[in-house]
């Protein structure tokens, strides 16, 4: 593992250009053979409300379970899929996969559990896009306020050309979430112009409260305006109690991170639901 590790952290400067394209085919083509073979599945890391400790939701993880190699984190071939345009009917699965599975949450009495998907800039620039989160939706007979959509700000420099998509998935009553906020390229213009519901502060600046001003003044920041401009904040990337506490303070109501649980199968959060989510029947 220290090999294959050591291996990967050397590509950048030794492998060449060949060697890397060979890579990519390689991953490109496992992904097919992936997808064909349902080496695919999600778990799931909960959201709590800060102030009660409720379980507020989960956000689906996608993993790539493969033969050989055991399992790859999306980190390592979400790139490649979305070089390659693979993206389109791996995205289409995690869509349709982490509906199912609310239905089946919601038939078991969590009504308004809500499930957070990753969605990549350009799944949003597909023209099939609507009309698969739209089935997705009717087919699991969901409500569309609990899905959340979550886009990662730093692929938003093309936003512009999603405009016209996010109006219509907020007509449809989805939530859109804009992930590792403080990282990327959206400008204040953006906030004002994009049907956005919920800002997730970046874990980069949750690790580092109480050990740097700066990154506490941001964070700081990140809360008070999305607080003022009516949008939901939550934190991803808590570890600790400390954190929890700083944010609260701070008037951040939401947050997941490993101090309350790591992604885990969706059984096994299904144990943390029984504990956690308030009056289900
Ligand atoms: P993300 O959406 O920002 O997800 C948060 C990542 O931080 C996850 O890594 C999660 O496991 C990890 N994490 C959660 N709590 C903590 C914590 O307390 N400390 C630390 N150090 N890490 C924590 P993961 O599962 O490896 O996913 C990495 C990224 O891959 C995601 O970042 C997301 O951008 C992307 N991704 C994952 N699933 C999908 C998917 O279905 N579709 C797309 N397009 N992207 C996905
Ligand atoms: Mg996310
Ligand atoms: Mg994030
Ligand atoms: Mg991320």
């Amino acid at each position: 593992l220290a090999k294959e590790r050591g291996r990967n952290n050397g590509q950048f400067f030794s492998e060449n250009l060949n060697e890397r394209i060979k890579k990519k085919l390689q991953v490109e083509h496992g992904l097919h053979k992936a997808l064909e073979n349902n080496e695919f599945r999600l778990v799931y890391q909960p959201q709590f409300e800060l102030s009660t400790g409720q379980m507020i939701g989960a956000e689906a993880l996608l993993r790539w379970e493969h033969p050989k190699q055991g399992v790859i984190s999306p980190v390592d071939f979400i790139p490649v899929a979305e070089e390659t345009g693979l993206i389109i009917p791996i995205g289409e699965w995690v869509i349709n996969e982490a509906c199912r599975q609310h239905r089946y949450w919601q038939d078991k009495g969590y009504n308004g559990l809500l499930v957070a998907v990753n969605i990549s800039a350009r799944q949003l620039l597909d023209e099939t896009f609507t009309a698969t989160i739209e089935r997705a939706i009717h087919e699991n007979g969901l409500y569309p306020e609990n899905l959340e959509l979550e886009i990662t700000e730093s692929t938003m420099h093309n936003i512009e050309e999603s405009l016209p998509v996010l109006n219509r998935l907020k007509e449809m009553g989805v939530s859109i979430s804009i992930d590792d906020f403080g990282t990327g390229y959206s400008s204040l213009a953006y906030l004002m112009h994009l049907p956005i519901n919920t800002l997730k502060i970046d874990k980069m600046f949750i690790q580092d409260t109480g050990r740097s001003p700066k990154s506490d003044a941001i964070v700081k920041t990140i809360i008070n305006m999305g607080n003022n401009l009516g949008f939901n904040v939550i934190a991803e990337g808590i570890e600790e109690a400390s954190q929890v506490e700083y944010l609260e303070k701070l008037g951040c109501q939401q947050g997941q991170g490993y101090f309350f649980s790591r992604p885990v199968e969706a059984g096994e959060l299904e144990a943390i639901m029984i504990t956690k989510v308030p009056q289900h029947t």
